[in-house]
């Protein structure tokens, strides 16, 4: 499959980033972008900006890929998911995982073969690839439509589990990524985007996928419920106030661990709402959060155990949910989770 469509993108123009968000969004709708920070931290661009000028001037990282992140759903001014845009899958390629580039696109061949469509595009970083399937029209107007969407996600994320064990590989070890608030990276290259000529899906062809294949909701399923964004991360207090909060939450982190029966992640999470609340009361700065990314990432590897691989972005990800639930927090209940010291 790969050789045919190199073949093909050859006579045609190479896509670029843009073309792959003009197909997630239509007239009048946003998809967020975020600039990755030289913390790790996705910092929202502000609504308005143009994104070729975002994507001209933005720096790219160690590893030559460029900082920049889009959702894969579009929202409204406050933060509200209005259309789950597509399926996608995000296949990292490394040890114990997907071996090999192969492997990853193996699993994207037999989902291919599970929709019976072809992506529109595929993103291939050279660490992972993210192939893409557009969803023609599958609006979300009310918080149990949302809930409901969460529910085909969690789905399609186990039935990408499942393409994973159709070909022998360890499914327990993928990535799960399948929210309705996920953000994706922009490649640096544009030779990184592969158009791949998929034409959009029906909802009603993913609900049939998802049945056929056995893979039916779960308890569980519609966790999300997103409140609409009160106070924007990336406009929070400038000045922190130098109270000692940063000190004693990274002292937990580094000296802490999950409590028996607890996720490493669920523990993870709670420390990554601690530091977003903080930095949201401005008891610790920017500065502050580009400290605590490679404590929280130090201290998940030596918690890691016989447990599954860790993700190089696993802090940076934790951080980025955390800061982006905070930002839809109350007043009310930010200031019932964090006193600060001082205040
Ligand atoms: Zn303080």
């Amino acid at each position: 499959m790969a050789n045919d469509q190199t073949l093909t993108a050859t006579a045609e123009p190479q896509p670029t980033g843009l073309d792959l968000l003009a197909t997630l969004w239509r007239p009048g709708e946003a998809v967020p972008i975020w600039i990755k920070q030289p913390g790790g931290r996705l910092l929202p661009v502000e609504a308005g900006q143009r994104l070729d000028e975002v994507l001209a001037t933005a720096v790219t990282d160690h590893a030559g890929r460029l900082g920049v992140f889009h959702g894969v759903n579009p929202v409204t001014s406050d933060g509200r998911i209005i259309r789950l845009a597509a399926l996608w899958a995000a296949l990292n390629i490394r040890p114990g995982a997907l071996d090999e580039p192969i492997d990853a696109w193996t699993v994207a061949a037999r989902l291919s073969d599970m929709l019976d469509a072809t992506p529109a595009f595929v993103i291939d970083t050279g660490d992972a690839i993210y192939p893409y399937w557009p969803i023609h029209h599958y609006p979300l107007r009310t918080s149990q439509e949302r809930g409901r969407a969460s529910a085909v996600l969690a789905r399609w994320g186990r039935l990408v589990a499942q393409a994973a064990r159709d070909h022998d590989i360890d499914a327990e070890r993928l990535d799960n990524v399948y929210d309705l608030t996920r953000a994706l990276p922009i490649p640096a290259n544009p030779a990184a985007i592969q158009g791949q000529g998929g034409r959009s899906i029906t909802a009603i062809k993913v609900f049939a996928t998802l049945n056929k294949y056995g893979e039916s909701e779960l308890p569980g399923d519609r966790r999300l419920t997103l409140d609409p964004v009160v106070s924007q991360y990336g406009r929070w207090h400038p000045d922190p106030c130098h109270c000692g909060a940063l000190q004693a939450i990274l002292a937990n982190i580094m000296r802490g661990s999950p409590l028996p029966g607890m996720s490493r992640h669920y523990w993870a999470g709670r420390h990554a709402l601690r530091l977003a609340v903080a930095r949201r009361v401005g008891c610790i700065s920017e500065r502050g959060l580009d400290e605590a990314e490679p404590v929280l990432q130090a201290r998940l590897y030596e918690l890691r155990a016989h447990e599954s691989p860790l993700r190089p972005d696993e802090a940076t990800e934790l951080l980025h949910w955390a800061l982006d639930t905070v930002s839809r927090w109350s007043n009310e209940r930010v200031a019932e989770e964090h006193h600060c010291i001082t205040g």
